[in-house]
């Protein structure tokens, strides 16, 4: 049975880390925080007093962080986990980070003989929990068919993006354009309820009309359209407003490196800045809703 030391079990993390323990693998799991420690604890899983002490003799290394600082300072540096890593194991990073932060640590992995994997994810908490993520995996062939049995345990779709780094890319394209649909869909909902539609009503016509997209479908940011979103639990969990502009910067990023124009991933970037600005950052990203309705 693969052992697997898995570190941050956030929003995301914890889901995927119960997953891989319904599915028989023997987990070492490690956060700052200690309560989705205990969780796991709970489901069997062995609770590590640190990041190192949960990489000891695992066959595979699983990361679940914020953003490419928390990465870069986890694995690199005098301190970092390859430091101090023994044996061979796999490394499967399921962070959202730049392209270059992924190429970056992948490089230091390969100075020390071991591979490394970024392996972003799409299909959020709900995706997380049913075990049905879409995984978008940067590295070689060889790499990615041994993280894939993994990765089925966590999810129904399983993408090979490119080198190291092409998931990062894959992902982050993703992110802009998710943006992007979700404030046309909350300014479109604002506009009809303004003028005097029901937003439900709307929501089925548009569902059915030429403006269908995920985030009108799947995610509706309208409190009340949807039961088990989070704009019908008060913007609760789910995908934080920072979490997106934190995505929106990495996909600017990404543009200007190239000098690839994304006007409409800019104008994003600036409504999410300027909605966790009002106080709205650990909010769904989907209440963005709130940036049309005046809150
Ligand atoms: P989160 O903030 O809920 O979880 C991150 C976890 O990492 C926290 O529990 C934190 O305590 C832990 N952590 C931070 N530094 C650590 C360290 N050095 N050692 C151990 N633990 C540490 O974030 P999340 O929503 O789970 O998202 C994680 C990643 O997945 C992000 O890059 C995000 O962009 C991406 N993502 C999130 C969603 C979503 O819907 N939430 C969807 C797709 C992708």
């Amino acid at each position: 049975m693969k052992k697997i030391g898995f570190i941050g079990l956030g929003h995301m993390g914890l889901p995927m880390a119960k997953n891989l323990v319904k599915n028989q693998y023997q987990l070492n799991v490690f956060d700052l925080n200690p309560e989705p420690l205990q969780e796991l604890k709970a489901l069997g899983a062995h609770v590590a007093i640190s990041a190192t002490d949960a990489i000891q003799n695992v066959d595979v290394i699983i990361s679940m962080l914020p953003s490419s600082p928390h990465v870069e300072s986890l694995y690199s540096g005098p301190d970092g986990l390859l430091a101090s890593i023994t044996g061979k194991p796999l490394i499967i990073d399921c962070s959202t980070i730049a392209p270059d932060c992924a190429r970056r640590v992948s490089k230091a992995a390969a100075d020390k003989g071991l591979h490394m994997l970024d392996a972003p994810v799409s299909g959020g908490v709900a995706g997380a929990e049913a075990g049905t993520l879409t995984f978008i995996v940067g590295g070689n062939s060889d790499e990615f068919n041994s993280a894939k049995p993994i990765l089925e345990a966590m999810g129904s779709k399983i993408f090979h993006a490119g080198d190291h780094g092409a998931g990062q890319v894959a992902k982050i394209c993703n992110n802009m354009l998710l943006a992007v649909h979700m404030i046309g869909t909350a300014e479109a909902l604002n506009l009809g309820v303004e003028n005097g539609l029901d937003p439900k009503v709307l929501s089925d016509i548009m569902v059915s009309s030429s403006g269908r997209n995920w985030s009108l479908e799947v995610y509706n940011p309208y409190p009340g359209v949807m039961e088990n979103v989070p704009a019908s639990k008060s913007y609760d969990g789910g995908f934080l407003v920072d979490l997106m502009h934190k995505d929106l910067g990495l996909a600017m990023e990404a543009a200007q490196s190239v000098k690839a124009s994304t006007p409409m991933g800019t104008l994003a970037r600036s409504l999410y800045a300027m909605h966790s600005q009002h106080g709205h950052g650990q909010l769904d990203f989907s209440s963005i809703q709130k940036l049309f309705s005046g809150e």
